[in-house]
């Protein structure tokens, strides 16, 4: 079999974000952040930002 192009695993997929409390911008893949399910608001990821500690929220989408 042969790849034409390359697409990427919902895992490996890479989230930019702003932390609200600090500012610092950072990315991080899908797999290093924890994901909530919240049939509310849709599904969601937290990482810790790298700087703060602070939880920083994102849209899973
Ligand atoms: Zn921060």
């Amino acid at each position: 079999m042969k790849i034409i192009k390359r697409g990427k695993k919902s895992e490996e997929r890479v989230y930019r974000v702003t932390c609200d409390d600090c500012g610092t911008v950072f990315e991080f893949k899908r797999a290093e952040a924890e994901y909530v399910s919240d049939q509310r608001d849709g599904d969601a990821l937290t990482v810790k930002c790298p700087l703060c500690k602070r939880k920083v929220w994102t849209a899973a989408n």
